[in-house]
C-alpha cells in the first residue's frame, strides 16, 4: 500500500504509464523496440516498453485510461483529423475539449510526478497541484489557461508523420515554461505559467472543440530533420 499520486489515498499502486503505449506503436522498429527520443540530447534512447513506475491506484488508472481511449479513438481509429495534409493549415472539429486538453496537460503532469530521470526537464513546480486537481475534477479551465497547440509534420505520402516521437520536454520562452512533445504526427506545445500576457503558444484548440494546427513538411522542419539523422544513424547500427 502506498500513496495514490492523484487521488492521494492510500492503495495497492499500479504499473502507471508516463506516455500512453499506443502513441508508441508507429514507431516500433521490427524488433517491436520503441526508438524515441529525449528532448534537448543529441543521443537516442531506445526502450523496449514506454516508461512506467507505480504511481496510480486503479481509479485513477481508469481516469487516465479513458481520457488515452479518446485520444486514440479520434486520432487513429475513427480520425476526426483529416487522412491528408493540404495546405498549411489544418483545421479540425468535433473534439471533446475537456477530454482532449485533459489527455495533454495528463501526460505532463505524469511526467512531473513520474520521478523518472528521463521526464527531469518536466519540472511544474506550484502548477503541479493546480493540475492534479484539474485532472481529478475533470475540468481542463479555459483554452487560454495551459493553453495548446501544434505544429502538424506532413510525411511524403501526403499523410500525418504518425512514426517519429519526442518524449516531453521543456524551456522557456518570453518568462513561458513551454512543454514540448512530438506524437501522432504533431509537435504539441503547451505553455505552462501563472501570467497569460505575451504567451508564446496561442490557444488554438478552443473550448468548442474546433483546434487549428500549422501544418509543414516533415523535412522542412529542422528539429524533425535532427530527429530523423539520429532515426538514420540508430537504424545503421541495429
Ligand atoms: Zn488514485
Amino acid at each position: 500500500m502506498d500513496q495514490c499520486k492523484l487521488c492521494r489515498q492510500e492503495a495497492t499502486l499500479r504499473k502507471s504509464h508516463i506516455v500512453p503505449e499506443f502513441v508508441f506503436k508507429p514507431v516500433y522498429d521490427a524488433d517491436h523496440s520503441a526508438v524515441m527520443f529525449e528532448a534537448k540530447k543529441p543521443r537516442h534512447g531506445y526502450r523496449r516498453k514506454g516508461f512506467w513506475n507505480h504511481l496510480f491506484c486503479d481509479a485513477c488508472e481508469a481516469r487516465f485510461q479513458r481520457l488515452e481511449d479518446y485520444f486514440a479513438d479520434i486520432w487513429f481509429s475513427r480520425p476526426l483529423r483529416p487522412q491528408y495534409l493540404d495546405g498549411p493549415i489544418v483545421r479540425i472539429s468535433g473534439l471533446d475539449y475537456n477530454k482532449f486538453k485533459l489527455f495533454h496537460l495528463s501526460i505532463l503532469w505524469r511526467a512531473d510526478v513520474s520521478g523518472l530521470e528521463v521526464f527531469a526537464d518536466v519540472s511544474l513546480g506550484s502548477h503541479s497541484e493546480k493540475l492534479r486537481r484539474r485532472i481529478l475534477e475533470d475540468d481542463p479551465g479555459a483554452p487560454d489557461i495551459y493553453p495548446i497547440t501544434g505544429l502538424a509534420l506532413k510525411n511524403t505520402d501526403g499523410r500525418f508523420k504518425d512514426d517519429l516521437m519526442l518524449l516531453p520536454g521543456g524551456s522557456t520562452i518570453g518568462g513561458h515554461h513551454v512543454y514540448m512533445m512530438l506524437f501522432g504526427g504533431v509537435f504539441w506545445a503547451c505553455a505552462v505559467s501563472s501570467h497569460r500576457q505575451a504567451c508564446p503558444v496561442p490557444p488554438n484548440l478552443q473550448d468548442d472543440g474546433s483546434m487549428t494546427l500549422f501544418a509543414q513538411e516533415w523535412t522542412a522542419n529542422s528539429a524533425v530533420r535532427n530527429l530523423a539523422k539520429q532515426l538514420q544513424a540508430h537504424f545503421k547500427k541495429s
